[in-house]
């Protein structure tokens, strides 16, 4: 809370807020790389997991087939006396040997495991059945009076029991065809195969647990990726808002007011609130600059009064109104005598005394100005029906003042020159105060006139 309180007051540092989010996306991104090459080492895993599988499951089914392939080869043997089905039979358990492949391939990546024991158990059932079957050739071939075209040094280690030896040769080719079909070696058999069965069931399962264990790997690291791609996408969002609301907005807002010749607001981030600070401080100064300016440019600088151009000003703003006023010219009767007799610089404090006189006795609603070396002026406005008495009285009231001096300044004494007018400023009323003023100083000066004309009541 406090934080966020800090950052309305304050505003968000994009610096820091920059590095913030280079760290959290370089660290985001390089998770993202990691998990997608960990990703591929698990598909990897899996691609190889199946080559596997197939390669073993393919074996299997082989070590099935020579089982079989045998089995039938010794049978049509033992039928037919088909020597090619001899020789077919040593050609795959001597030569081919898919069944002793089959078990070399699966000990390669199995060994140990549940598939791989298990045909080893079929292998050595298998086995058992080929001493039957080599027993049974042995019984067929001496009932058959030994032929020399069937080799015999493939079974000649083979000997008979006693028993089998006062068998007639009918009686032993019948026991030789017999073995091959009787509840032992069927039951061998179905044993072999039973085993094999169990070796390629045990390795489907085995494979697929495997591939689920790298299913789930891979499922996981995937919704990582997911997450963190949506933290990028988050964080880009977040950064695009943090530009637009932090700086583009208070930025296009500054400009406005930098248009307007306005303050700029605070806000937006630390960078551009400092920017804004400066901007302010900076209108501040010129503020104050151009108001001392134009307080030197419309003011006296000895008297404090409002200069000839700011009343030439106010006169604009009274030229065509429709309001009634008064110019007053007046005149420091004999000053050059004031000069003269006490210097320049009492002269000056004269001056300074008329001018706090007549900004006493004149109103706020009045312009008292100096306009010229010991000339003045004011503009009357909202003066009522007696404006001349009014007149009259504040100018003896100052002629009073001047005349009956406390402060240690010379004594001096004021000529005012009047003209009224019922609609505003016009030129004409300068010309008409001034020959007001003139009549007052050929009158004998310390007095007022008014100008007298046709055109206003007064
Ligand atoms: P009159 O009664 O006819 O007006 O006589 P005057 O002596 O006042 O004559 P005028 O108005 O022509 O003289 C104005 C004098 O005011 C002339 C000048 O020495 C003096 N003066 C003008 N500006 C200043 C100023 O800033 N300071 C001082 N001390 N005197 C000034
Ligand atoms: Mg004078």
């Amino acid at each position: 809370m406090s934080l966020l309180k800090k950052f309305k007051s304050k505003g968000v540092e994009i610096k820091k807020i920059n590095w913030i989010f280079i760290v959290l996306v370089c660290c985001f991104c390089f998770f993202v790389f990691w998990n997608t090459i960990s990703v591929n080492h698990e598909y990897g895993k899996i691609i190889s997991e199946m080559n596997d599988y197939t390669e073993c499951d393919k074996a299997i089914n082989d070590f099935r087939d020579a089982e079989q392939y045998l089995t039938n080869q010794m049978r049509l043997f033992a039928m037919n006396f088909d020597i090619d089905s001899l020789n077919n039979y040593y050609e795959e358990y001597n030569v081919v040997r898919r069944r002793q492949s089959a078990l070399e391939i699966l000990e390669f990546t199995h060994i140990g495991d549940e598939p791989d024991v298990c045909l080893k158990m079929a292998l050595r059932e298998s086995e058992y059945l080929r001493e039957i079957e080599i027993y049974s050739q042995k019984l067929i071939v001496e009932g058959l009076g030994n032929p020399p075209v069937i080799p015999q040094d493939k079974f000649s280690y083979v000997t008979l029991t006693e028993e089998d030896k006062a068998l007639s040769n009918q009686q032993k080719i019948q026991k030789g065809r017999e073995m091959l079909y009787d509840s032992v070696y069927l039951s061998s058999k179905e044993r072999t195969l039973k085993y094999s069965s169990t070796a390629l069931n045990s390795l489907i399962n085995s494979s697929i647990n495997n591939q689920n264990v790298q299913n789930s790997i891979i499922a996981k690291q995937f919704i990582h990726t997911t997450i963190s791609i949506g933290v990028l996408v988050f964080i880009c969002v977040v950064f695009y808002f943090l530009i637009l609301f932090a700086i583009l907005r208070p930025i296009s807002k500054h400009i406005k007011s930098i248009e307007k010749g306005e303050r700029m607001k605070n806000i937006g981030s630390c960078e551009v609130r400092y920017i804004a600070r400066t901007y302010n401080s900076l209108i501040e100064k010129n503020e104050i600059k151009a108001s001392v300016l134009r307080h030197k440019a419309e003011h006296d600088f000895l008297t404090g009064l409002i200069n000839r151009a700011a009343l030439d000003q106010i006169k604009n703003v009274f030229r065509g109104s429709q309001e009634a006023i008064a110019y007053l010219l007046i005149d420091i009767d004999l000053f050059k005598n004031i000069n003269d007799t006490y210097g320049h610089g009492v002269g000056d404090e004269v001056l300074k005394k008329i001018g706090h006189l007549l900004l006493d006795q004149f109103r706020n609603t009045d312009y008292v100005a100096r306009i010229g070396g010991d000339e003045f002026a004011v503009i009357m406005t909202k003066f009522g029906d007696s404006p001349v008495s009014v007149i009259h009285k504040k100018i003896a009231s100052i002629n009073n003042i001047l005349q009956n001096i406390q402060d240690g300044l010379p004594s001096v004494s004021l000529s005012v020159g009047v003209a009224f007018s019922d609609c505003g400023y016009d030129d004409v009323l300068e010309t008409q105060a001034d020959e007001a003023l003139y009549k007052v100083k050929k009158g004998g000066r310390c007095n007022c006139s008014f100008y007298k004309n046709n055109s206003n009541n007064i």
